[in-house]
């Protein structure tokens, strides 16, 4: 069978993560996600891992160049040699760029970019209805999945709180953030004929049988 490389791209909110671990259920998938990845490398104390702690220690961005570095050895290693699944990389041209230049020299290709999107009215609706327990962590929606009583865990009696992440206006900022950065990525992948959409606003199962099918009907085509 040949090898299964993914990217999930899509905004905060519209179910990336839930996606994303079915996905690596299903396929067994290298699961290389960026934070975790560079948090790794500098546990590590690789080289890069150093180099991005210089800029992680002193409240800075860690360069392209680093996360690039941390990505792609990921990507080359043994573990995602069958594929892998990126999530939150890459976030711009540059990156796309390198991952294709690196991907080509091995003879290897994306065979997906997955794009889970929802409409940013939908994203400020459920992350702005997000309450979290003060004490355990334990999160509700007042929309989808409200606690028994307004304002306290069903667990622990604890009061829920709107975490800072969470209100209205940060989460308008990030969807800014994310719409600068992604636009051009977009267009980049649907030129190279890679990108596919999946709709954010179904349900989970709903979105997780609609990856399953282009997937298979990928390697269908595969196979021809
Ligand atoms: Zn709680």
């Amino acid at each position: 069978m040949s090898e299964l490389n993914l990217i999930l791209l899509g905004p905060p909110g519209a179910g990336k993560g839930t996606q994303a671990e079915r996905l690596r259920e299903d396929f067994d998938l290298a699961y290389i996600a960026t934070g975790e990845i560079l948090r790794k490398a500098v546990a590590d104390e690789t080289d890069l891992g150093r180099k991005a702690k210089q800029y992680m220690d002193k409240g800075e961005l860690v360069p392209d160049e680093v996360i690039i570095g941390v990505i792609l050895l990921e990507v080359e290693g043994d573990a995602a040699a069958d594929g892998f699944l990126l999530d939150g990389f890459p976030r711009t041209v540059d990156q796309a760029e390198a991952l294709d230049t690196a991907l080509g020299r091995r003879e290897r290709g994306l065979t997906a970019v997955l794009c889970i999107d929802a409409p940013d009215n939908e994203v400020v609706r459920r992350l702005s209805g997000r309450r979290t327990c003060a004490e355990g962590g334990h999160v509700y929606n007042i929309h989808t999945d409200p606690p028994k009583h307004d304002e306290v865990c069903d667990q622990d009696g604890s009061r829920l709180v709107q975490r800072d992440d969470d209100r209205e206006e940060t989460v308008r900022k990030r969807l800014e953030v994310y719409h600068r950065q992604t636009a051009p990525l977009i267009r980049f992948y649907e030129d190279r004929d890679l990108l596919k959409r999946f709709d954010g606003t179904r349900s989970p199962t709903e979105v997780h049988d609609h990856i399953r099918a282009t997937i298979a009907t990928l390697r269908l085509e595969d196979e021809l």
